[in-house]
């Protein structure tokens, strides 16, 4: 049968994260041994405070609609929050939305501020999900390429080749995935003078913040004051407090913005759910459990770098953020798609190909070491093996 969607809808495919998810669990529950490097989620548990908190929520029948950009103590300890780690002030009750994830938060922001005839930039690579939303939206994401020799460093330069009098939204996120680079000083500074001479909205995607390593620090676009109204600064609780099922982000940006994004917020979802709210107001005391998770990443971030590099035909850097590897391939003339299909029909190791992040990243493959040092050890010996 002909597709019944609608033109939008056909435009877009199927997102490449999700579909070698399923593909993985399908494998394993088939009884195949593969090592899923390709997984784009914390393998922690989510802490016990958060959980318990939770728990007592539904046992006090908080299981009703709330309010639509969320309850009153977790839009105050996001405004403390921000003010405290961001250097970004806000006021709880009118400029912040807590959504069924930032995904979702993505989605308002571009949905509410974007339509046909408007440009999107986006720099690439880049998370999976942006250019559909985009396209979902009826506007054109315009892709900014940035590459691994020059480290995916961004520049004004850089942005000022793809800008025209259509541009209406860029969208930046560091600590970023897939290429775990964090946005220097320097970019940070480069970035806002542009958003400020060419009046641009922003879409600051901040979801990784948490996991950063070495002394770095991700810096909010929104702090620097003088941007600070152009900026819709996305967060959540899925990847630095290993929350990915419980489906909750949220906006911080000016009431005129906060205004016209709670419109859909009230008629797509109504709120985010009741007590996973009540959970959340605790994930801001977990801050030891943050740093033990963080402590893991950065063991298993520098084995497996060091292990790559000593590979045939591999490179990378150390991520400076995330839990992502970014690697370039040099092997036998093979793409990326070609190796990341050679060395799991060969070693049983599924990867994600960077062309699934970029037209331009068919040299590289993303690698996630949010998975246990035994099945990161076990993949490496597999590829080495193989090579
Ligand atoms: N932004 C980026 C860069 C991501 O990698 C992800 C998830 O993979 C998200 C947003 C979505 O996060 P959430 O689970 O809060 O919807």
């Amino acid at each position: 049968m002909a597709s019944l969607a609608n033109s939008k809808v056909k435009s877009i495919k199927r997102s490449a994260s999700s579909s070698l998810n399923s593909k993985a669990i399908k494998l394993r529950e088939e009884g195949k041994e593969i090592v899923n490097l390709s997984v784009g989620e914390p393998d922690f548990d989510t802490p016990e405070r958060i959980k318990n908190a939770a728990i007592k929520s539904i046992e006090n029948g908080f299981t009703s609609y709330v309010p639509a950009s969320g309850i009153k103590p977790l839009k105050e300890a996001i405004a403390r929050k921000l003010l405290q780690e961001n250097n970004i002030t806000v006021n709880p009750d009118r400029e912040v939305i807590v959504t069924p994830g930032a995904k979702f938060a993505i989605n308002l922001a571009i949905s509410t501020f974007t339509e046909e005839g408007d440009e999107v930039l986006i720099l690439d690579p880049s998370w999976v999900s942006y250019k559909p939303l985009v396209q979902l939206a009826g506007a054109t994401p315009v892709s900014v390429p940035l590459s691994y020799e020059d480290g995916f460093e961004v520049t004004r330069a850089k942005l000022e080749e793809n800008v025209t009098k259509n541009t209406k939204m860029i969208i930046l996120n560091s600590p970023n995935n897939p290429t775990g680079r964090v946005f220097s000083e320097k970019e940070i500074q480069e970035i806002n003078q542009f958003i400020k001479d060419y009046n641009v909205l922003a879409v600051s995607d901040e979801i990784y913040e948490d996991i950063v390593y070495d002394e770095i620090k991700n810096i909010s676009l929104a702090s620097d004051e003088s941007v600070k109204n152009n900026v819709i600064t996305v967060n959540g609780f899925s990847k630095g407090y290993a929350m990915t099922g419980w489906r909750l982000g949220y906006i911080a940006a000016s009431e005129e913005l906060t205004q016209e994004m709670t419109k859909i917020q009230e008629h797509v979802v109504s709120c985010a759910t009741s007590f996973v709210q009540y959970g959340a107001v605790e994930a801001f005391y977990c801050q030891h459990e943050v740093d033990l998770m963080t402590e893991e990443y950065r063991k298993r971030r520098n084995f497996l770098v060091s292990e790559l590099n000593a590979l045939q035909g591999i490179e990378c850097r150390y991520p400076e953020g995330t839990f992502y590897v970014f690697a370039k391939v040099n092997y036998k003339g093979m793409d990326s798609q070609e190796f990341s299909q050679f060395i799991f029909e060969k070693a049983g190791v599924l990867v994600t190909p960077g062309a699934a992040y970029s037209k331009d990243s068919s040299e590289c493959i993303r690698m996630s070491f949010a998975t246990s040092m035994e099945e990161l050890e076990l993949g490496i010996e597999s590829i080495r093996k193989v090579l």
